[in-house]
């Protein structure tokens, strides 16, 4: 398997309400939907659409959700004897509610994702692997414990800080990529939301005095990367080194309808791209394209766009004309 997904599997609850409910407050909503999620599960079958062999390493409850979301995996392709099935606690579940203006709220039950211990990894699974991706759903210790054994086995780590959570350049020393949004950018590097959005590169760029390199996810404007210089001195204790170089990769245009799961879309397809070798601004290009792809359809795992998709909206733009600067 070129990519292991270590994190998240949940069922997605999602129910329509005219408003939210105050506290002790009873309200009738819609019917309920039922949807695969987790951003690990999103993320493994994103890249498995993109063109990815895939290997997922998570846990579920043994209930009816988990048999659903495994065999949810299955059918694109995921290769799934890491998730096991965990008798004594329930499956990852999302509550979501939804207000007719589209707003949210979300009440996350982590159920058997939080058993997910450092122990429960086996460094058998990652061997072989060009790429190790990672979220921050499961708990720290796993996905930290997930890097090591990633970057012992010779693959490319890459961490979508999501939910962001701040992390020092210690926890991050077995992470090759950090994958974040604007706001996780900000928490991250103390500065400002609107300054990362007014100039992105050089936020991406803050990052690499953290990792070796960094991609920053801008919605519809697409993505800023950026990569520290080699360091000589693989020793060196003072870090990644200077940027060696960074890019903006501009977004596709597409009649957006619901971006759930272009986030998703972005890593898996970005993580099948540089398991294939490619260069990171032409992963992000195809990140991109799969990404504005997924903003396109309604929901999470239905909206991941598979290969051929991709390619064919890369086609329908000739490369951006943008050079790396550095
Ligand atoms: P998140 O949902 O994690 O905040 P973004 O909103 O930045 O992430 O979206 C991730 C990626 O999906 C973007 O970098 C871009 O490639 C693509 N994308 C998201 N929204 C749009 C959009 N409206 N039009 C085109 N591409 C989009």
């Amino acid at each position: 398997m070129s990519i292991v997904v270590v994190g998240s599997l949940n069922m997605d609850l999602v129910v329509g309400v005219p408003r939210f409910p105050l506290a002790g407050e009873t309200l009738l909503g819609g019917d309920y939907a039922r949807h695969p999620g987790g951003k690990g599960a999103n993320q493994a079958v994103a890249a498995a659409r993109a063109g990815g062999a895939v290997a997922m390493i998570g846990r579920v409850g043994a209930d009816a959700f988990g048999d659903a979301l495994t065999h949810g995996l299955q059918a694109d392709g995921v290769r799934t004897d890491g998730v096991l099935a965990l008798p004594d606690v329930p499956t990852g579940v999302a509550f979501i509610s939804i207000d007719p203006s589209a707003q949210n709220t979300i009440i996350v039950a982590p159920g058997a994702n939080a058993r997910l211990a450092p122990d429960d990894l086996a460094p058998e699974r990652f061997e072989g692997a060009r790429v190790v991706l990672l979220q921050l759903e499961v708990p720290l210790d796993t996905t930290l414990q997930a890097a090591r054994l990633g970057r012992a086995a010779g693959a490319r780590v890459v961490l979508n800080l999501a939910p962001a959570q701040p992390l020092s350049a210690a926890q991050l020393a077995d992470v090759d990529l950090l994958l974040v949004n604007e706001t996780e950018a900000a928490d991250l590097t103390g500065i400002a939301v609107d300054e990362v959005a007014r100039a992105p590169e050089r936020a991406a760029t803050a990052l690499t005095a953290l990792v070796p390199a960094a991609v920053l996810t801008l919605g519809a404007a697409g993505a800023a990367w950026a990569e520290a210089a080699a360091d000589a001195d693989a020793d060196a204790a003072a870090g990644p080194g200077e940027p060696a170089a960074s890019g903006l990769v501009p977004g596709f245009a597409v009649d957006a309808v619901d971006t759930t799961a272009a986030g998703d879309a972005f890593a898996g397809a970005l993580a099948v791209r540089l398991a294939s070798g490619a260069a990171l601004a032409d992963a992000v290009r195809f990140a991109n394209a799969a990404g504005a792809l997924a903003a396109t359809q309604a929901g999470a795992q239905p909206s991941l766009p598979r290969a051929g998709a991709i390619a064919a909206l890369l086609e329908r733009r000739l490369p951006p004309t943008e050079e790396p600067r550095g």
